[in-house]
């Protein structure tokens, strides 16, 4: 048995690289990445042949190794090229992430540590860093210290955290669940219907309060709605507020909102996935107004701050009901219990084992400072400020709502029946050209083109750059060419 075990051991040590192994990995990947950001400067922000990437299916796994320069040139070839290049400042379509340089590195120390950072008895220092994370957040959202939540994978698992802890707070049962009422509005994101639906609460009922001309969500409507409910035996279960929706960026009147909820007794859940850090500039603050008054709200690092994909947050105020919806204790955990232990992340998450996040966000927040954070959010909202302005004196052009955050729409009007078709023509070809990449949407059967500034990478010269690419293109269809 034992000749086996070295034999097997034999081939098994190759998993440990010795130092010059490791270093010489290292500058071929750092030497590959930094090529990669040298393209930044001049991007390809949007490549549509798909077909590119089917070539990553000639390089499944197999016995043997595979040379490094061999693996970097296949995802030259089939990861990097086509679909949106999302780390490129032209990005100006969806919700641009983010992709700060350091929190690369903060994964690669996260990854080679390898810390068990789900649980508090395994690695409190880094339960402990999340825990200092979540309390910024929660300061920042004027929380009080008694709160607490998670950092967690993106928006949609936030907001499932959100829902289930809702539920779980008034103790809803399951024969009650066609009963729940849950208050939205028509731009509320997908990902609450998705959480409602894997929550058991596919059955509830949606109540689309009406919304305001600037796409926002009329706080009488909601008063009258919740009444009415309660009145006919419903259970209101939760009324959702948006800081900057996804299809127009808009902010729902929160503070208004908060009253009312308060007032009905009902569960306050803000999604501020894409608007939350808008709270650090001074000239946006004013829509938080009302936002400690929620029960939860989800941020996501991911987007408004310039994080890599992957980290979202959610807040919760009652750390005892989050607590009660997730919180697990098995046999085989029993060594875990120990004395003045914190709250760990598999208390308040559907997560055990977990990414150590916390490290891709603390290092790049603490190297750089928040002032240049700061400043980045002030500029993208004043970049949609000065886009809004600027497209309107291209003939022909109606925009959207002021942007409230840092994100605007436009059309072209004026050739009646055709407008739709002409705008998707438009976007079209702005997507064919590749230097920036916008996405559309459409709204009441009018179809729009969004322009969302968000990665920290976007300054003037690209939303220049996209004024011209829109006169050049709108003067290519209107040629006929
Ligand atoms: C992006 C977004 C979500 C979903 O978050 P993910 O991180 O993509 O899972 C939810 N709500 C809003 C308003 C968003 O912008």
């Amino acid at each position: 048995m034992e000749e086996r075990i070295h034999q097997l051991a034999k081939e098994a040590r190759k998993l440990e690289l010795n130092k010059s192994d490791r270093t010489r990995l290292e500058n071929q990947v750092l030497s590959y990445a930094h090529n990669f950001l040298d393209t930044l400067k001049d991007p390809i922000t949007y490549d549509g042949a798909y077909e590119k990437s089917l070539g990553i299916y000639e390089h499944g796994l197999a016995e043997e190794p595979t040379d490094i320069q061999a693996l970097l040139h296949s995802t030259d070839k089939y990861i990097m090229s086509p679909g949106i290049n999302a780390a490129s400042g032209g990005h100006l379509g969806y919700i641009p992430g983010g992709g700060l340089y350091p929190s690369a590195l903060a994964d690669y120390l996260a990854d080679v540590f390898n810390r068990y950072a789900g649980i508090f008895f395994a690695a409190p220092g880094a339960v402990r860093l999340e825990n200092l994370l979540i309390k910024w957040m929660c300061e920042l959202m004027g929380f009080p210290a008694t709160a607490t939540g998670n950092l967690t994978s993106g928006g949609s698992i936030s907001i499932l955290i959100a829902v289930v802890t809702a539920r779980d707070a008034i103790h809803l049962k399951a024969k009650n669940y066609h009963k729940a009422v849950v208050y939205l509005t028509e731009q509320t994101h997908h990902a609450l219907h998705k959480a409602l639906r894997i929550a058991g609460l596919g059955d509830c009922t949606l109540r689309e309060i009406p919304m305001d001309e600037g796409y926002r969500m009329i706080p009488e409507k909601l008063d009258e709605q919740v009444s009415k409910d309660r009145a006919a035996g419903h259970i209101p279960l939760l009324i959702n507020a948006t800081i900057g929706t996804t299809n127009t960026g808009a902010v729902d009147p929160v503070d208004q909102i908060a009253k009312i909820a308060e007032r009905h007794k009902v569960w306050f859940h803000v999604d501020a996935a894409y608007g939350g850090f808008f709270k650090l500039v001074e000239s946006t603050a004013h829509l938080f107004k009302g936002v400690e008054k929620a029960d939860s709200i989800v941020l996501d690092p991911h987007k408004s701050l310039f994080l890599p994909f992957g980290t979202g947050a959610i807040l919760i105020k009652n750390t005892e009901a989050v607590f009660r919806a997730h919180h697990y204790q098995a046999e085989y955990m029993q060594d875990m219990l120990v004395e003045d232990r914190e709250i760990s992340p598999a208390d308040v998450s559907p997560e055990l084992t977990k990414h150590f996040r916390g490290m891709r966000m603390w290092l790049p927040l603490k190297f750089f400072g928040l002032k240049p954070i700061r400043a980045a959010l002030e500029e993208k909202m004043m970049l949609a400020q000065y886009f809004h302005q600027a497209v309107q004196k291209i003939d022909g052009v109606e925009v959207g709502p002021e942007p409230a955050l840092s994100l605007t729409m436009f059309r072209i009007t004026g050739l009646a029946e055709y407008d739709n078709q002409f705008n998707q023509r438009l976007i079209k070809a702005i997507q064919d050209d590749g230097r920036i990449f916008l996405s559309s949407t459409t709204i009441n059967g009018i179809f729009w083109i969004r322009v969302c500034v968000l990665l920290f990478r976007t300054h003037i010269e690209q939303v220049k750059l996209l004024l011209a690419i829109i006169e050049e293109k709108m003067k290519g269809l209107l040629e006929g060419n």
